[in-house]
């Protein structure tokens, strides 16, 4: 299969991205912030690794990292144009000396902790090594800036995309009588690596019959019966970079009854939610949509999570797409519309699309065709 994009191949530069960031911390009430989220790190600095933090002071930034990451931060740093943050690797005992000589020569009284990611045992032994620094939660700060994506970050996502519509049409015939759960969702996995993602975005479901009525089910032995509903939710990982799609199939044929009356609906939702979408809409009203087009048709009941997400580094970022959902969309965010209804005990129809936010309204990164039956 071809993969309908093209590669990037240069390295991902975050130049600018600190100076981004800066603005925003006396509005949070801090003077620096140090930055545990992984994907956060991995933003500002390009460094990849499974352990490190960051602190970002008004003139500086420190890494710290530990001994197995020595030689990986120091060539990701230097490939993605971080070279003015600073690197400190070693054990934990030298990351909080390296920590508290940075705080000590900034001279900050304030410093923020990503509240969201720091857990009750790291944050006190902040509290131990900062004597006199006051401890200060923040919230969503990097993540604000990660909700529009930058035009390297989108071809990285773009690529995802199309190697997960590569990988689907390679395994689409295996959606028939007879095939397992198992079986596709396995096939679908493979058929991404060797198509070239470095993984999966996401634990790929696969949900046939009754189990297409639990929105997150595993995949299982079941096997598909003639006129089961089969959603497929999966996505790939490109650079770090994730993308989402969901295509409900049906096994031989739609059948007439209730689900064949389900995947209209939802199928109409899903081009009503798209549609809605717009650089200065609230995320909220892309909810709306959706759920007010399922509820007239009288399954608002079964639609019980929200829209969409964020997607990015993470596979669920901000913005959140749900019904309280006030973020307003920026051109150059990307967002899920996958509005669902699930029957317990039959099936369900889930339609998912990664779509980038624009001026006049969006463009859809997932590709592969709708069509419930091949
Ligand atoms: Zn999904
Ligand atoms: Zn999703």
């Amino acid at each position: 299969m071809t993969v309908l994009a093209t590669r990037p191949d240069e390295a991902m530069s975050v130049a600018g991205r600190l100076d981004e960031l800066r603005p925003l911390l006396p509005g949070a009430g801090v003077d620096a912030l140090w930055v545990s989220e992984r994907a956060n790190v991995r933003y500002l600095t390009g460094f990849s690794g499974s352990a490190g933090s960051l602190l970002v002071t008004s003139a500086g930034a420190l890494l710290v990292t530990d001994g197995r990451y020595r030689t990986q931060a120091a060539e990701e740093l230097d490939r993605s144009g971080a070279s003015d943050v600073e690197v400190s690797v070693g054990g934990g005992a030298e990351q909080r000396q390296a920590l508290e000589r940075a705080v000590g020569a900034s001279e900050l009284s304030r410093l923020g902790l990503e509240a969201e990611s720091v857990s009750w045992a790291a944050m006190r032994r902040m509290e131990a090594t900062l004597d006199g620094v006051e401890l200060v939660a923040t919230s969503g700060l990097v993540e604000g800036l990660r909700q529009v994506k930058d035009d390297q970050e989108l071809e990285r996502m773009a690529y995802a995309a199309a190697l997960a519509d590569a990988a689907l049409a390679e395994v689409r015939p295996l959606v028939r009588q007879g095939s397992s759960e198992r079986e596709v969702s396995f096939a679908l996995d493979t058929a991404m690596r060797r198509l070239g993602a470095e993984d999966r975005a996401f634990e790929t479901i696969v949900a046939s019959g009754p189990n297409a009525a639990k929105p997150h089910a595993r995949p299982t032995d079941r096997l598909f019966q003639a006129g089961d509903a089969v959603i497929v939710d999966f996505g790939a990982l490109f650079d770090g970079y994730r993308s989402d799609m969901t295509r409900t199939f049906f096994v031989g044929e739609v059948p007439s009854g209730v689900m064949g009356r389900v995947l209209e609906v939802v199928s109409r939702a899903q081009a009503a939610g798209v549609g809605a979408v717009r650089a200065g809409v609230a995320a909220g009203e892309v909810d709306r949509v959706c759920r007010e087009s399922i509820t007239e048709a009288g399954f608002g009941e079964m639609f019980e999570h929200g829209t969409g997400h964020g997607v990015g580094l993470d596979v669920h970022e901000a913005p959140a797409v749900g019904r309280s959902s006030t973020a307003i969309l920026g051109a150059g965010a990307v967002i899920t519309v996958e509005p669902g209804v699930y029957l317990a005990g039959v099936g369900g129809v889930r339609v998912e699309d990664t779509v980038v936010v624009t001026d006049g309204g969006c463009r859809p990164l997932t590709c592969f065709p709708k069509d419930p039956v091949a």
